[in-house]
């Protein structure tokens, strides 16, 4: 029998990763503990459902491995941890940015680098807190979104994107060194979409993957030839006559 859903609570949630599906989330409580989680149809881009990095939440709560409290290396390298009170943890860490702060005349010295592996609550606070203390040194850009950027700035001479969805209007679609049918089934719903309307999917990639697997081309190149392929197929463009000149000038 399916469990009905009004013995719970409810709470919705969304996923904090660094993936752009941000999935809506419902939490369903019970007796002051999660019982299961569920994709929220509530998102017109997931339609409901997650990947089961998503589903494995329920588990990370209550995982035995879950850092709940402040730890500390006996000696470093060691990998011997203990644990430590709020207070203690707390008072180590502001003695030794006054330290720093003295001894230095500034607090350039301390850096604060929290890349974008999630977006939570975690990630984002650090922040102010940083913020609160005067100048200190932050860590700018990854090999990741900003090179995204970049490409897209020196490409189109902005950043803009189409909504995801937009996929399904698509007549060619190619998938470089991505494997959505893994790493993003959301986008791959919408990838389908556009194959059933026609659309013929290419995937170039030094490995079969399953994304290759339900491609309609597959171009399997070595590691590291990406750059040489993308220059040919310019090559190709140019001596088609198949430039967009307007565009370009533009
Ligand atoms: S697809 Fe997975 S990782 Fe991405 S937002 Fe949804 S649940 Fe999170």
């Amino acid at each position: 029998m399916s469990p009905q859903k009004e013995e719970y609570q409810i709470f919705c949630n969304v996923c904090p990763r660094n993936c752009y599906d941000t999935c809506s989330i419902k939490t369903y409580v019970k007796n002051d503990k999660i019982q299961f989680i569920e994709g929220s149809s509530d998102s017109t881009f997931t339609r409901g459902g997650l990947c089961v990095k998503g589903y494995s939440y329920v588990r990370r709560v209550y995982s035995k491995d879950r850092i709940k409290y402040p730890m500390r290396q006996v000696k470093r390298k060691s990998g011997n941890w203990e644990r430590i009170s709020w207070d203690e943890a707390l008072g180590t860490i502001s003695k030794k940015i006054h330290t720093l702060n003295e001894k230095d005349g500034s607090l350039l010295g301390l850096c604060l680098a929290t890349g974008s592996g999630n977006h939570g609550v975690t990630n984002n606070s650090p922040h102010g807190m940083m913020s609160s203390l005067g100048h200190t040194t932050r860590t700018v850009g990854t090999p990741c979104w900003p090179a995204g950027i970049d490409a897209q700035t020196y490409d189109m001479g902005a950043m803009w994107c189409n909504d995801p969805e937009d996929l399904i209007k698509s007549r060619y679609i190619i998938l470089w060194g991505v494997n959505p049918a893994w790493c993003s089934i959301h986008t791959m719903k919408y990838i389908y979409e556009a194959q059933e309307r026609g659309a013929k999917i290419l995937t170039i990639d030094p490995v079969f993957t399953q994304t290759a697997a339900k491609s309609n081309l597959f171009w399997q190149i070595k590691t590291g030839t990406d750059g040489a392929l993308a220059l040919g197929m310019a090559r190709h463009i140019i001596d088609s006559g198949l430039v967009d000149s307007e565009f370009l000038t533009n």
